[in-house]
């Protein structure tokens, strides 16, 4: 089967034998001695299934769909999941503007940046080609890094929010 011709950047170092799947992510928390639970789980599915940053709450909303044998995660559960998928370098925090945090996997072959609504919230993946590919190589060159990434969102009010309303 041919490759999908694919826009997606690569960092040039990163190791990417491991993709972002179930099988990947568990193997990844395998390898760091962390057991699969059937909540752990749930939270990745979660995750592999967001089209947009999650907050914790709709992340554990969410996992109850994918829960099994009545088992389902608590906040404090989905707390903990999210700092050890951060602290492994496989999530990562999006900054949207809110007090509270969201969350996406940090795989870089599925780089969004996001155009964020300040009154309502929504948020909305950009299907655009990532405006800063080129400057962050040009970054990660210059400075000597590898696997550099980005959280890039724009702020404004979407059409449903501007609409009766000076602006
Ligand atoms: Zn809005
Ligand atoms: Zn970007």
């Amino acid at each position: 089967m041919p490759r999908s011709h694919s826009t997606h950047h690569h960092p040039p170092h990163a190791d990417d034998a491991e993709p972002f799947t179930l099988e990947g992510l568990t193997e990844s928390l395998r390898s760091k001695g962390l057991r699969m639970t059937g909540n752990r789980r749930a939270i990745l599915q979660v995750l592999l299934q967001a089209e947009e940053p999650l907050g914790l709450e709709q992340i554990q909303s969410e996992a109850v769909r994918y829960a099994r044998g009545g088992e389902t995660p608590d906040f404090a559960t989905v707390f903990r999941m999210m700092a050890l998928l951060e602290e492994l370098k496989l999530a990562r925090k999006v900054n949207l503007g809110r007090a509270s945090s969201f969350f996406e996997l940090a795989d870089s072959r599925h780089h969004r940046d996001h155009l964020v609504c300040t009154d309502c919230g929504t948020v909305t993946p950009l299907e655009e080609s990532c405006p800063v590919e080129t400057l962050e190589r040009q970054i990660a060159r210059k400075h000597g890094y590898t696997q550099v990434t980005h959280s890039l969102e724009f702020f404004g009010r979407c059409g449903d929010c501007s609409t009766g309303s000076p602006s």
